[in-house]
Formats: structure tokens, sequence, C-alpha cells
């Protein structure tokens, strides 16, 4: 079997990403691959009709975006992973990752899994969501 060229790694900040991004740097070692990181921030929705809910400061999805950034690349750099290698992007996880290994061609993205059951498993995990549209393999890492 032909190895990777292009791993995408799905990054959540969580305590085990670390534990992750080491695991998919260690297979683009071996493959001698080009490791990606993504990071998707889900944008806040807002109904303004509904003022229960406590206001968002102006700008905050920015400093979101910018934190995340600064974070992927942190991450991303304890790895040896260049910057330009570090995506940060907005909208539904799922589909921002899918659409991340499609533009640069990922043979591979790397997502954490929880061994799920009863309810949640109903809901449905990240790693489930991907690997119904994935473009390319899918490795999924168990973390806890
Ligand atoms: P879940 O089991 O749905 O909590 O998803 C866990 C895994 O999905 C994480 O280890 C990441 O690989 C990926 N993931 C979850 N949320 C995000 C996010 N916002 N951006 C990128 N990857 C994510």
């Amino acid at each position: 079997m032909a190895g990777y060229q292009r791993i995408l790694l799905a990054v959540d900040f969580t305590d085990d990403c670390e534990k992750l991004v080491e695991r998919a740097a260690e297979l683009a070692r071996r493959y001698d691959a080009e490791l990606a990181l993504i990071h998707m921030v889900e944008p806040v929705i807002v109904d303004p009709t509904y003022d229960v809910l406590p206001t968002l400061p102006a700008g905050y999805e920015q400093e979101l975006i910018e934190s995340s950034e600064a974070r992927l690349n942190a991450l991303a750099q304890s790895q040896g992973v260049s910057q330009g290698n570090c995506h940060v992007g907005v909208g539904a996880t799922k589909a921002g990752i899918i659409a991340k290994a499609e533009e640069i061609g990922a043979d591979l993205i790397v997502v954490g899994s929880h061994g799920r059951h009863g309810l949640s498993l109903l809901l449905g995990s990240t790693a489930n969501a991907v690997l119904h549209s994935a473009p390319c393999d899918l490795l999924a890492v168990r973390i806890g």
C-alpha cells in the first residue's frame, strides 16, 4: 500500500489535542508526509429578539479566530509544522474539515474519537460525521 503524502489533523483544543498532534506528527514522519492542522470556529448565532441571552461583545468572533490562530500555531510549532500549514476556518466543523481536505489534496484525515455509548452515540461524533463525506482515508484516534 502506498504511503500518505498529505495528512490533515482536526484540532479542537481539548486536553487530548497535544496527544493527537504528537500522533499525527509521528505518522507524518513515518510516511514522510506533509502535516496540516485545522481548527474550526463555529459561528455564534444569537437571536437579537431573544433578550435573555447575554450580549456578546462586538468583535467576539474575530477575537476567537485570532486566539485560535495563536493556539494552533503554538501547537504546530511544538511539532515542527509550519504556520503555512495551520488553518483556522469559520463555519460548521465537519464541512470545514472536508473542504480543507479537498483543497489541500489530503490523503488522510486524522480526528480524535471518544468511545461513545448511549445517547451521545446516537447524537454522533465529529469522527462519524467526517467519515461519511471524507474524500480520503480517515484515522479516528481513540482519545478517551
Ligand atoms: P467529538 O468526539 O465530536 O467531540 O470530536 C472530537 C474530535 O473531532 C477532536 O479530537 C478533533 O479531532 C475533532 N474536532 C472537534 N471539534 C473540532 C473543531 N472545532 N475544529 C476542528 N476539529 C474538531
